[in-house]
């Protein structure tokens, strides 16, 4: 697992009870057949589309979860 890091602002976790959090987004064609391999494969590492939010922009991000990641996160920047 990757150190918590926004995907939206960048901000660094420095502690477990500053808000970060992870959201799950839904996986493109590609991002389940990486984690299907790594699975497979018994790899462990971060799973693809799945990222960590800030806690000022973990709710906007859970709200558009039934996108994949990569349209979530632009949509976001967008709009801040
Ligand atoms: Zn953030």
């Amino acid at each position: 697992m990757r150190p918590p890091r926004c995907a939206v602002c960048g901000k660094l976790s420095k502690t477990n009870i500053d808000g970060f959090k992870l959201v799950r987004f839904k996986l493109t064609q590609k991002q389940k057949a990486f984690n299907q391999e790594m699975k497979e494969k018994n790899k462990t590492g971060h799973p693809k589309g799945t990222d960590w939010f800030c806690a000022d922009h973990y709710l906007r991000a859970k709200e558009l979860r039934n996108r994949s990641n990569i349209e979530a996160i632009k949509i976001i920047k967008s709009e801040i």
